[in-house]
Parts: C-alpha cells; sequence; structure tokens
C-alpha cells in the first residue's frame, strides 16, 4: 500500500538529481531559454483523488502532448473515419520525418508523429471555425481550470522557424491528404503545440483515457467509446515517445505521451493518470528526470500493463 502523497515526494527526491542532466530543444528557440532545474509531478486517479509534488502547478509547453488531446477531440468529432486518414503503427524515424511520408505517398503512419499530427489539425480545421480555441475550450473544462493557456511567444518563435513542418504540410497536400490551406493548418499546428498546462491540468485531462469499461460521463471518459479509449492508448504505448518507445514500453509499460517541453503524461488504465515534467531531455527527446519518475512509480506500484505485480494506493 502507498499513499500517494508521499510516494510522489520520495520520487521527487529521488529524480533531484537528474535535474541537471539533459539538454533543452534548441530548434524552438523560446524553449532554450527554460530554466532546467525545475521538476513537477501530478496525479489524478478515477476515484476522484489527486496528488502533487514540486512544481505541479506550474504551466510549461506541452508540445506534443497537444498531439494527444488533439487527436482525443478530433476523435470525439470525427469518429473512426479519421483513422480513414491516419495510421497506427510506429513508424520506425524522427518524428518530423519527411522522406517517409513521400516514400509512402502521403500516408501518415500514426497520429504522433508530425505528419499524423499535422492531418489530425487538418481534421480539427473541418470541424471546428476556430479550432485552436474548441481545442482550449475542451481542456480548460476538463481541467476545470480557466488558466490553460497559449503561450503567445512560444507560438511566435515556433511559427516563424517551423520550415520542416511546412515542408511536411506541403507534402501532404501534394498528395491531397490535405483538405484545407496549408498556412491555416500550420498556424493552427503551431498553437496547439504552444498551449501551456501544468501537470495537474495534463493529468486531469488524460484521465478519460484511464476509465474502464463503458463508464464514461461520469469519469469525464467524454465522447470516446470503449474501443477508442483502447485504440489511443495503444497508440501511446507503441508511438508515445518517439523513438524510445519499445525502451519505454519496457521499462513503464504504460501508455505515455512526451513533448519537447520536458513533459510526459502516462495513462494507467483502471487507476487513473500521472504527469510528470523537467526541461531537460535525452537525446531521443524524452525529459530524463520525468521519464525516470514516471518509471519508479510505475513500479512501486506494480503497474506496468506488461508485468502482473499490481500494488493499492491507500
Ligand atoms: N512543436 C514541435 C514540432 O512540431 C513538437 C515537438 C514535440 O514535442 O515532439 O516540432
Amino acid at each position: 500500500m502507498h499513499e500517494p502523497t508521499a510516494l510522489l515526494a520520495q520520487i521527487a527526491a529521488q529524480v533531484r538529481p537528474l535535474l541537471t542532466h539533459g539538454d533543452l530543444p534548441q530548434y524552438i528557440p523560446r524553449l532554450a531559454q527554460v530554466k532546467k532545474a525545475q521538476f513537477g509531478m501530478a496525479l489524478a486517479t478515477l476515484d476522484g483523488r489527486e496528488a502533487v509534488a514540486g512544481d505541479a502547478d506550474v504551466p510549461f509547453s506541452i508540445q506534443s502532448i497537444s498531439k494527444l488531446f488533439a487527436l482525443m477531440l478530433a476523435l470525439e468529432r470525427a469518429g473512426d473515419t479519421l483513422w480513414r486518414r491516419v495510421g497506427k503503427e510506429p513508424s520506425g524515424m524522427a518524428f518530423n520525418e519527411l522522406v517517409q511520408v513521400d516514400q509512402e505517398r502521403g500516408a501518415t503512419r500514426n497520429p504522433f508523429i508530425n505528419a499524423g499530427a499535422l492531418v489530425v489539425t487538418d481534421v480539427l480545421c473541418s470541424h471546428f471555425a476556430q479550432p485552436e480555441l474548441a481545442l482550449l475550450q475542451a481542456l480548460r473544462s476538463h481541467s476545470s481550470d480557466e488558466a490553460v493557456d497559449i503561450d503567445q511567444a512560444v507560438f511566435r518563435s515556433e511559427r516563424d522557424s517551423c520550415h520542416r513542418n511546412a515542408a511536411i504540410a506541403h507534402l501532404l497536400k501534394s498528395y491531397e491528404r490535405i483538405d484545407n490551406d496549408v498556412e491555416v493548418v500550420l498556424d493552427t499546428y503551431c498553437r496547439q503545440c504552444a498551449l501551456t498546462m501544468s501537470c495537474r491540468q495534463i493529468a486531469r485531462n488524460a484521465l478519460a483515457l484511464a476509465a474502464s469499461g463503458d463508464a464514461v460521463a461520469e469519469q469525464g471518459g467524454r465522447g470516446l467509446s470503449a474501443a477508442q479509449r483502447q485504440t489511443v492508448n495503444a497508440l501511446m504505448l507503441t508511438c508515445g515517445t518517439y523513438n524510445a518507445a519499445g525502451d519505454f514500453a519496457a521499462r513503464i509499460g504504460l501508455p505515455l505521451k512526451s513533448g519537447v517541453g520536458g513533459g510526459i503524461v502516462a495513462v494507467m488504465p483502471g487507476v487513473g493518470a500521472l504527469c510528470a515534467w523537467s526541461p531537460g531531455l535525452d537525446a531521443a527527446g524524452n525529459s530524463v528526470a520525468a521519464g525516470r519518475a514516471i518509471e519508479l512509480f510505475a513500479q512501486q506500484m506494480g503497474l506496468s500493463v506488461l508485468g502482473s505485480s499490481k500494488q493499492h494506493l491507500t
């Protein structure tokens, strides 16, 4: 049995030596200036409890974690027709790979690489007059917190330097895989990447994915069916942590989504959601301290969906 607040405090202390490790993402100038020695962690459980440690309420740039939230909103809106446009396979390539998109004639492997995420954003652009506002409202509502916002400085910084994403988007358009104006899709994509949220807000938003069975509304399961939640969780497990997904599956064994802002969110099916954040990234682009913190939590609780030693919270 583990008391969650004490467990999170213990893990925060254990990862403290790692806060100087890793690098900041230099390709987004604004993120390269963030203070590295920060760490936060938040747990939200299906039975309505929360526990936090460190900088759990400090907002940070969620970057690719937005791909998860955009996917959830697009699935709610477009339903399973979305899968006609985006695949469910790991790419085995960098998240911003261009050549594979061309080789596969505009097919996108999964919604967590940039090509797939741009198609998901395109779907949102088709369904909402102001897609970034629709996303913002959904995130605020599921956070029960109006403070979720878009950091305009991060948006400008990325929009002005998103040449590679622009190349991917134009390539997709050349294969008629994007319906809307490329500039509109890029604007929306860069805004969603510039969302700022805290660990607590992210954990609350991911909680829907932990809901079991058909329990939807009362557990914040939102408009996603049990089968859709299972699909999203499978994609997180296999594609959520860049090219380290196999290693993370072995070490942690939970659906995860990572962002270059240093956040990692974990879904614990049937239990809850956990988000950890620390800006220093490893070579694959995953936060060193946040990854280790989630690993320690999963180990202590025996949570790996691939293992068999589940513990319980008191
Ligand atoms: N905005 C970043 C990009 O598109 C997201 C990177 C990430 O967090 O994976 O390059």
